[in-house]
């Protein structure tokens, strides 16, 4: 149960520009749906290296288009991997062949056997095209499922690194989110759980070979999850902007993110309208595009943790391990700094964090994304989900055991650490 810290019905609304053309989305993503590659060698060959350039269908009422997209891979055998409820309310099969195969078997942050379970039905079934409809969870069963290879023992070896094993004759992806945060779509990673263990797969293979992203899709999606996913994008876009790995491109799309989600979060839980939700998703694919560059940091090591034990949400977890970080951060950033690009780089970097948060020194940055947690409508000490001073030192453990951790633009030693989030309790 997340508690509300304040009215859902509450909050006055972004200054945001109305709904865009479709010309001006297909620019403003960068993308267009320009080509649809036949099979993911030939979508990985094609991508250039600022990825995320997985072809792209981006617009409201665009869902239909998943018909044609699916025709253009072989003779449609379509497995079909996505809850019941996001299938219902997507209405997506309407517009899949008669005689789709379903996978449903997963649960919110999919555990190893689900997906194991649907690598099974994959080798099976051996479908044309997989395609997954719903939120992070069912875009991870669904990376997985098609790209992971036969037999127990190369699926756990691909989980442990083994990269090399991951299928390069995998049928097509095809992604639809159905609510805007995770990025997944554009991502080149999917997430895994075994026994409260977390494992990450990333490489190019994992990449969607196109994406469908109807804002629309999002329209009843309650808004304390949509919320979530936005400081899921926001944590993405303020990550990625201090990552070790960012360059000049992926801040230039990291910063854009982080200013519209900003405005959003601002304006209040609420349900959204069909102009934030474009807004949203625009910043979703932004946010995403640039962490398939960088990678995310600390706040996602530490929120995987905390999803897992205590079962915060995903994006609320990054947003509530980003408020402290934010502090650390600006205050080690001159004694403690581990880019190599130097503590003048970092420093300079931070004040643009702050300047895109809105305040005007990176000190005042936790501060302002504190406010902005609770004006999406979430308590904002971790204490308020059931995390005890007992469970920090675990938290910590498992926090800093995540290679996430070291893509921290200074150093984070585990006692540090700890008095951070025992003074975030
Ligand atoms: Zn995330």
């Amino acid at each position: 149960m997340i508690p509300a810290a304040r009215d859902e019905s509450t909050g006055g609304r972004p200054a945001l520009a109305g709904a865009l053309d479709r010309e001006q989305l297909g620019t403003a993503t960068g993308y267009r749906t320009t080509r649809l590659c036949r099979s993911a060698a030939e979508a990985e060959q094609a991508r250039p290296e600022l990825s995320g350039a997985a072809p792209q269908v981006f617009g409201t009422g665009r869902l239909p288009e998943v018909a044609g997209i699916v025709a253009t891979h072989g003779t449609g055998r379509v497995l079909l991997v996505g809850s019941d409820a996001a299938v219902r309310r997507s209405g997506i099969e309407r517009f899949l062949p008669a005689g789709t195969r379903r996978f449903n078997g997963f649960s919110p942050n999919p555990r190893l056997q689900d997906v194991l379970d649907g690598c099974d039905l994959v080798a099976r079934y051996q479908p044309d095209v997989v395609v997954g409809v719903g939120g992070g969870s069912a875009m991870d069963a669904a990376k997985l499922a098609r790209v992971l290879p036969p037999g127990d023992a190369g699926r756990h070896a691909v989980l442990h690194s083994d990269v090399g094993l991951l299928r390069t004759d995998a049928p097509a992806l095809v992604l639809v989110p159905t609510v805007s945060g995770s990025g997944s779509e554009v991502t080149r990673f999917a997430t895994v759980y075994d026994d409260g263990r977390k494992y990450s797969v990333d490489h190019a293979r994992v990449l969607s070979t196109v994406s469908i992203v109807d804002p629309d899709l999002a329209a009843t999606c309650p808004p304390a999850v949509a919320f979530s996913c936005v400081l899921d994008a926001l944590a993405h876009a303020v990550e990625s902007y201090w990552s070790l790995r960012s360059t000049a491109d992926s801040r230039a799309l990291a910063g854009e993110a982080l200013v519209t989600l900003r405005q959003i979060a601002a304006g209040g839980r609420r349900r959204l309208d069909s102009a934030a939700r474009v807004h949203i998703a625009l910043s979703a694919i932004r946010a995403g595009r640039a962490i398939d560059v960088t990678r995310t940091t600390a706040a996602h090591a530490f929120a995987y943790p905390t999803t897992v034990r205590f079962g915060v949400p995903h994006g609320l977890a990054c947003g509530l391990h980003l408020i402290w970080l934010l502090d650390h951060v600006a205050s080690l950033v001159e004694t403690d700094c581990v880019d190599p690009r130097g503590a003048e780089f970092v420093t300079a970097r931070l004040d643009e964090i702050a300047s895109l948060l809105g305040v005007e020194h990176p000190k005042e940055s936790a501060h302002a994304l504190e406010s902005l947690v609770a004006a999406a409508g979430f308590a904002t000490r971790l204490g308020m989900y059931g995390v005890t001073g007992a469970d920090t030192a675990a938290i910590v453990g498992d926090g800093l055991g995540s290679v996430r951790a070291g893509n921290l633009p200074v150093r984070l030693p585990p006692d540090a650490a700890l008095t951070a989030l025992r003074d975030r309790l």
